[in-house]
């Protein structure tokens, strides 16, 4: 009977038909020439607590994603609602509580913190932004989430510079954490880091959205990064979402033929287990003047003619499994031998 079963949970953000494009300026009278077609036309929606985990090349358009998502950069269409709000129409007050309910980490923390600054001071920036608290709850709060995040409250009073990498993208995270938001977008939060201490933030990251309820946009651009931190994978190519479903069902049966390039560079921890890796021909296209049709089909091995002609919808192939692909039935197939290595 309608009503009496459980109610779905409701979508924390719901973007549709993101685009952003920069202009690409030239002559004598610095016109408009082309456009980068940096992110165009990307769908998703997220639950909350979730973590979708956003990955691609470099230049494929997902940090220009996340950072239009929360308007650090305007982006050229569409729309993103955040609990039902209009992030994009919001002014004001209401967009200043969107900001602080949507936070990001930052790849290089050392770039965000001003060297001047000592950490403690750094951190509470938000709350001073926001008027939260009198100046000694403000120190109380910086100390709490310093020791939330695995850093001892007396180095408050140090500056950026005498802190290791792990322990900056610690600050980062405190700097986001302290003003209890909902959202956080992490900008390859751990691509900066060795791998010893990426496993460290990825496992306070995981640690504290179960005790914040926090949810992740997790943007990498390796596979291997987002494999064990996310609950969804969306893969990027060329400013386009090609694939995007749930984290098993997507390592399991991927269904964009750029998904298994990816997955097939991921290193196998097993020396004697053999993985056939995916080469792709060429390098990635501009985005100024991108392929026609599929955007990947120079460098996909399965390409026909009508990859060429088409542009192949993103559609869901299978339940909560969306991709965009003429022939996603074929891509677990062995790739050819002129694909391996
Ligand atoms: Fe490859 Fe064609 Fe699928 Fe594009 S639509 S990914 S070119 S098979």
């Amino acid at each position: 009977m309608p009503g009496t079963g459980p109610q779905p949970m409701a979508d924390l953000l719901t973007v549709n038909n993101l685009k952003k494009y920069f202009p690409v300026k030239g002559g004598l009278l610095q016109r408009t020439v082309a456009q980068v077609q940096a992110v165009d036309g990307v769908s998703f929606t997220m639950k909350p607590g979730e973590t979708l985990g956003l990955v691609g090349e470099s230049g494929c358009g997902k940090s220009t994603t996340g950072r239009s998502i929360l308007r650090l950069i305007p982006p050229s269409s569409g729309t993103v609602h955040f609990e039902g709000r209009d992030v994009l129409a919001a002014r004001g007050s209401e967009l200043k509580q969107l900001r602080r309910e949507m936070q990001i980490i930052f790849q290089d923390p050392y770039a965000s913190l001003d060297p001047r600054v000592t950490v403690g001071d750094s951190v509470a920036e938000g709350l001073k932004i926001h008027g939260i608290g009198t100046a000694v709850e403000q120190r109380d709060q910086v100390r709490q989430v310093m020791e939330r995040v695995g850093l001892h409250p007396e180095q408050a009073r140090r500056y950026p510079h005498e802190f290791s990498g792990g322990q900056r993208q610690r600050i980062g995270i405190a700097r986001a954490l302290v003003l209890q938001p909902k959202l956080i977008v992490c900008d390859e939060p751990v691509s900066a880091l060795d791998v010893s201490i990426q496993s460290q933030v990825l496992n306070l990251l995981n640690k504290l959205q179960g005790e914040f309820g926090l949810t992740y946009l997790f943007i990498a651009h390796n596979l291997s990064v987002v494999e064990h931190i996310s609950d969804r994978v969306g893969v990027m190519y060329l400013g386009k979402l090609v694939e995007l479903s749930d984290r098993i069902e997507l390592f399991r049966n991927p269904l964009h033929p750029y998904t298994a390039a990816l997955m097939s560079a991921i290193p196998v921890p097993n020396p004697r287990a053999k993985r056939h890796r995916i080469i792709l021909q060429g390098d990635v296209p501009s985005p100024i003047n991108p392929p026609a049709a599929c955007r990947f089909h120079p460098r996909c091995w399965l390409a026909k003619e009508i990859c060429k002609e088409v542009e192949p919808p993103f559609e869901e192939k299978v339940a909560g499994h969306w991709a965009a692909c003429h022939f996603s039935d074929q891509v677990s197939r062995e790739p050819t031998a002129s694909t391996k290595q």
